[in-house]
């Protein structure tokens, strides 16, 4: 049985109300599903990905046809449950996925790593970090062609397309590698969010600082936040603390994940097993262009209305100042009365401005004594 110790952590960022990701870290089998869709559905979708992976292979699966499978089992269940549902309607989910190949005769224990979307799994052996998946993304296919280069992609305002996802076609086509167990490999499971936050040596920086995989794991996500944490982000992070000894390990093995070229040569990997009807590309990126649209004009009817009340505001309070206009009291009439017989009369009033405040003075002038006249203009 691999000797294996894992941590997990997630956030949801700084701009994102709900966390659409969901993980799972089980002796058996690992996950990270980044949900799409929006009003909740991409929850629902990354949870039902999540669920039926712990289902089937929990208990440690038999073969890689068998991971394979959970996937393409998870992919039909979510696009049943999205057209029985019209609340759901076009969710889907990313998937990145390690499950435990017990050994069986013949063959040693071994990992499947499989892949759907822009999720990814890095490998680190002998201090370097490889990425073991390829992205189903946009960029991916632009750098992969070589129309940008890695640092235009990290920038590209297309970056989040995703051109496979489960739950978006009826079946869907899995990406899966093997790997040998070898002792000291950690493994870092994660959602876009921290990718798009942070680069690939940063995150191997930040995990050579932490020998915990836990402590890993809350670094990555606390790193991607500080960042700017635009998104969900989600980290599982898998060490491998008794296996192969790495001196038995081909010093070529991980050429083919080389940091570099990973990009390039995995580009288009055979998959172990495949679905049929390679979902079009386009789909995908359709569904995420009109939820970004729907994000852009709600943005604007929100912008719109915080204009109109800012207006309002505005004018209320030119109103009230206008009402509180500290000017001299009303006029006030000074009379002084110095004789009962001879009635002499001051009367100071400063100029009124209106002609309420010129009445007051006329009542008050009168009722102060019947001696005293003030005669206004
Ligand atoms: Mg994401």
């Amino acid at each position: 049985m691999a000797a294996l110790t894992w941590g997990a952590a997630t956030d949801p960022g700084r701009i994102r109300e709900e966390n659409e990701d969901a993980f799972l870290a089980d002796q058996m089998v690992f996950v990270v599903a980044d949900g799409m869709g929006g009003h909740q559905a991409g929850e629902v979708a990354s949870s039902l990905a999540v669920g039926i992976l712990r289902e089937r292979l929990g208990g440690g699966a038999p073969s890689p046809d068998v991971v394979v499978a959970a996937v393409v089992e998870a992919n039909a269940h979510i696009f049943q449950t999205a057209h029985t549902n019209a609340a759901q309607r076009g969710m889907g989910t990313t998937l990145t996925a390690m499950a435990v190949l017990p050994p069986t005769d013949g063959r040693p224990e071994q990992l499947a790593i499989v892949n759907v979307g822009d999720s990814r799994c890095y490998l680190r052996r002998g201090g370097v970090l490889v990425r073991t998946t390829v992205d189903h993304s946009y960029v991916q296919e632009l750098l992969a062609t070589g129309h940008i280069t890695e640092q235009e992609a990290r920038n590209h305002p297309r970056r989040n397309i995703v051109t496979r996802a489960l739950g978006i076609e009826p079946t869907v086509r899995v990406d899966s590698w093997m790997m040998p167990v070898v002792r000291g490999d950690r493994y870092v499971l994660c959602s876009d969010g921290l990718v798009d936050e942070i680069e690939d040596a940063e995150i191997l920086h930040v995990i050579n600082l932490h020998t915990d995989p836990q402590g890993a794991a809350e670094a990555l996500v606390a790193a991607a936040v500080a960042a700017g944490g635009r998104d969900n982000v989600t980290v599982v992070v898998v060490d491998v603390v008794d296996g192969v000894d790495p001196g038995a390990v081909p010093d070529d093995a991980l050429d083919e994940f080389d940091e570099t070229a990973s990009t390039l040569v995995l580009a288009d990997p055979e998959p172990a097993a495949v679905a049929s009807n390679l979902p079009p590309p386009t789909h995908v990126q359709k569904l995420e262009q009109r939820i970004e649209r729907r994000l852009t004009a709600r943005t604007f009817l929100l912008m719109l209305l915080g204009a109109v009340v800012l207006t309002v505001l505005i004018t209320l309070l030119a109103v009230a100042l206008t009402n509180d206009d500290p000017a001299p009291d009303p006029p006030v009439t000074t009379i002084t009365v110095t004789t009962a017989d001879t009635a002499t009369t001051e009367a100071t009033e400063p100029s009124p401005t209106t002609t309420e405040r010129r009445t007051t003075t006329t009542v008050r002038s009168t009722t102060t004594s019947p001696a005293a006249v003030t005669t206004l203009p």
